[in-house]
Formats: C-alpha cells, structure tokens, sequence
C-alpha cells in the first residue's frame, strides 16, 4: 500500500472493532461510528451470550485484543442432552470434550475495552446514529464503507437475499438470564445444551461479567410453546422466576444447579425475536455509491448453535485478508462481493447447520445425536463441530452420508 487509505465503519461490535484494531496495525486510516458511547455499552442490557470458540478466539489472538485470558473461565466441552417424553430423565445425554476451549465475555465488559484500544492505536471513533445521509457523507470522504451494524435497522439497506434466507420470520423466542450462584458441573466445565422437542432449546455455560465470573442461561422458545414466554415479564425478579420455573417445569437436572442462582445485575437479562437473515452484500445508495455489508448485517443467525460472534469474528478476518491483499486498487463492487464471497465459502456451512437445527430434527439427526451416546469420538467430533461447522458437512446433512458414517463408527 503507497499510501494510508482511509476506511470508515459503521458499527463498533464484535466484527467492526476487531476489523478495524486489525487494519490500524497495518497502516490505514480507520473511523468507527458507534451509536452508543462505551459507558452506555457497559452500563446497559446484556446484548448476546456471545460464546466463542477457539478458531475465532484465535483471530482475537492474532490482532492482540485478548484481554481476558487470565480471567475469564474457560468453557471446556458441550453437553448434549434430550429429556426423555415421559418425564422419567434423560433420554440422551453425552459429552464431548473441546480440542481447545472456548470463552464467552460479556459484551458490555468486551466492546468497551475495544473502543479504547482502537483509540489508542489511533482510529477516531464518533458516536452518533448513522443515517443514509451520513453513509452518503462517509463514501465521498473515504475509500471503502463498510455496515458492521449488526440488527440495527440501517442493515434494511442491503437487499434480503431470498435464495438465502429460508425464514421470514422469527423460528425462536429469545432469552437471556445472566447468574451468579450456579453448581458447576462435575468433571469439566461444558455448554449443557439441552433439546426439548416441540418445547425448545435451553444452553448454558460460564463466562466473564461486569462484575466477575458468571453462568449464562439462553432460552430458545419455539414460537408458540411454552418457553414462548417472555411477553408479560415485566421485571428482571420476574425474569429470573421465569427462567427458574422452566427449569424446574422441563428439566430437574438444569433447576438442581440454579436453585440458589441471583442475577448478576439487574441488565443481566435480555428477550426478544428476529428472522435469520442473509441478504447481498454490496449496498447501494441513492446517489449510486456503494457501501459493504459485514457480519450480522449481511449474515444474522439464530443463536441456537451459538455462531454469530464466530461469524463475526471470522467476518472480520475474512474482509481484511481481502484488504490487505486488494493492495492500492479502488474497492469498487466486484471487491465488495469478492470479499464476501471469500466469507460466504464458510459461513454457508454455519447458515446451513443453524437453520437446520431450528427445525424438527429428521431422523438421520435424531440417529446422530443418540449414537454420540455410544460412540465418544462422534461426541466429541460434534462438539468439536462448533468451532468450524464445515466439519458437519456433508455427513449430517445428508442422511445416506449419516448412515454410511455411523456404519463406519460401529464397524
Ligand atoms: C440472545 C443472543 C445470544 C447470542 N449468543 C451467542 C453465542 O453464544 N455465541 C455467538 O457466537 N454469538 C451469539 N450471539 C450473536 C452475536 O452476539 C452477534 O452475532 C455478534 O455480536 C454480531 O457481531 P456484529 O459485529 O455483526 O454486530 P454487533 O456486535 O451487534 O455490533 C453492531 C454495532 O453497531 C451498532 N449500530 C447499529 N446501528 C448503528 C448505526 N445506525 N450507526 C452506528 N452504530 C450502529 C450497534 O450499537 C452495535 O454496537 C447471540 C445473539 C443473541 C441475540
């Protein structure tokens, strides 16, 4: 690069701090617009349970923005269980060990921390609101734009792609119930997640605060059910009673660890809905400018498989691989849709194992997931799965592919 090309991101999240911590290293010139100051950030509601696993930690590692190493718990496995229909226990339940852990830090301790390191690196941060006026402003004075701005509606400008995007509306009522006070499980720390048919999905794992170690519960209600069940919480006490009474209603295992569990503080809580959604990268404006979807803006999962952060750290490392290596050339639109197509090679693996495990599980699944019971190498292969969902494909997908593949686990 000849000389320092200036890069304006809107969104100072997950992707569009640690893209632009990352471009700041190599020489660019970078403005984040965020719409909320760090104080805000860290004195508001808990905003993701934000799991990660290590190919995106690493990504984290290689731009130095791991800050929390030395404290934050590691989450060493995942722990799949199916509560059995008639109520008497646990129909499935393994657990496979993580090759290297994972971490969730709270995003309100996280993206704080971020915005001063990018500061401190040299980047200008302006907190205001973004507009399509002011992305009109920010295209003439810079070469590449780029909407990290995760669910805010400033995505809506990037056009839904179809073809992609299965869903048109919410497959889960969300929750988040953040808590002090849980049992550890025995052995090792884990994701527990636990599958509920027709009812729901309910995980939990440990992870950093604002105020120190702790456990994060994510309820995933199917729309309709009975952990669809956030509308009339009024209160974080009666959140915490809400989240306490499903554990106690579906899963005793789940309710024994959180008898004596407390918020963490009273933002400790989160519920609300969305769509997943893929849509094209490349936004045009109405003067004809141009301007580059990134992560949750152009790629929004359900949480269901714990991805999104994933995503948007590989998201991130995927633009600037593409940057770095575009050299001085103009970031005109085939660029754009490079880079994304450069990301899009992983992330359809990750589209495509989320939006399945929103749906009924078919039977290959079902086979799969029970036969990790017996068979520890397929246990820990899943769980393994999460940190690259590639490895899912084509053997869970496929049923002939999961038949042939559990043939050869039992042979
Ligand atoms: C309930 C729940 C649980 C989750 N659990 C997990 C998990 O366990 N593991 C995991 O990997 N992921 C999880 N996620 C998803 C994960 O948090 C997101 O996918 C990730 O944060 C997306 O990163 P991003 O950079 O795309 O957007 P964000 O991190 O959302 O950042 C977007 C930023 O843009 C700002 N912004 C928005 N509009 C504007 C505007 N007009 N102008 C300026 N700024 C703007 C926002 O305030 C925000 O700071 C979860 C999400 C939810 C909702």
């Amino acid at each position: 690069m000849s000389k320092s090309r200036k890069i304006t991101i809107v969104g100072g999240g997950q992707s569009g701090l640690q893209l632009g911590c990352g471009l700041l290293s190599h020489g660019y010139e970078v403005d984040i617009v965020q719409n909320r100051t760090a104080e805000q950030v860290r004195d508001g509601k808990v905003l993701s349970s934000q799991c990660m696993f290590d190919q995106a930690l690493q990504n984290e590692r290689d731009i130095g923005l791991n800050f929390w190493d030395a404290e934050c718990p590691t989450v060493d496995s995942i722990n799949f269980v199916v509560p059995a229909p008639d109520g008497s226990g646990k129909a499935i339940d393994w657990n496979g060990k993580l090759d290297k852990p994972g971490q969730s830090v709270d995003q309100r301790v996280k993206i704080p921390r971020w915005m001063t390191e990018f500061e401190r690196r040299g980047g200008t941060i302006a907190i205001h609101d973004a507009s399509i006026d002011d992305l009109e402003r920010y295209a003439k004075q810079s070469e590449l734009v780029i909407v990290a701005a995760g669910k805010g509606d400033i995505a809506r400008l990037f056009e839904r792609d179809a073809e992609k995007s299965p869903f048109d509306r919410p497959q889960r009522a969300l929750a988040l119930t953040y808590v002090n006070g849980m049992l550890p499980r025995p052995d090792h720390s884990a994701v527990n997640f636990n599958l509920i048919p027709t009812v729901g999905e309910y995980f939990v794992f440990p992870a950093l605060t604002v105020n120190g170690p702790c456990d994060i519960m994510v309820f995933e209600g199917i729309p309709g059910g009975p952990m669809d069940c956030w509308k009339d919480v009024k209160t974080p006490e009666e959140h915490l009673a809400k989240s306490k009474w499903i554990l106690d209603t579906f899963l005793p295992w789940e309710a024994d660890r959180n008898r004596n569990a407390t918020l963490t503080d009273d933002n400790g809580i989160l519920a609300g809905a969305f769509a997943p959604t893929v849509r094209k990268p490349v936004g045009r404006l109405p003067s004809g400018a141009i301007v580059l979807g990134m992560a949750d803006a152009v790629c929004l999962n359900d949480p269901i498989t714990g991805q999104g952060s994933n995503n948007a750290s590989k998201a991130a490392k995927a633009y600037m691989d593409a940057i770095l290596a575009h050299g001085d050339r103009p970031f005109d639109a085939a660029f754009m849709q490079s880079a994304f197509d450069s990301y899009w090679a992983y992330a359809q693996f990750v589209v495509g194992w989320t939006n399945a495990l929103l749906q009924p599980p078919p039977p290959h699944v079902l086979n799969i997931m029970g036969s990790a019971q017996a068979f520890p190498v397929l246990a820990k292969r899943i769980a393994n799965g999460f940190n690259d969902p590639r490895d899912f494909f084509p053997w869970f997908a496929v049923p002939e592919e999961a038949d042939a593949y559990l043939q050869k686990l039992a042979a």
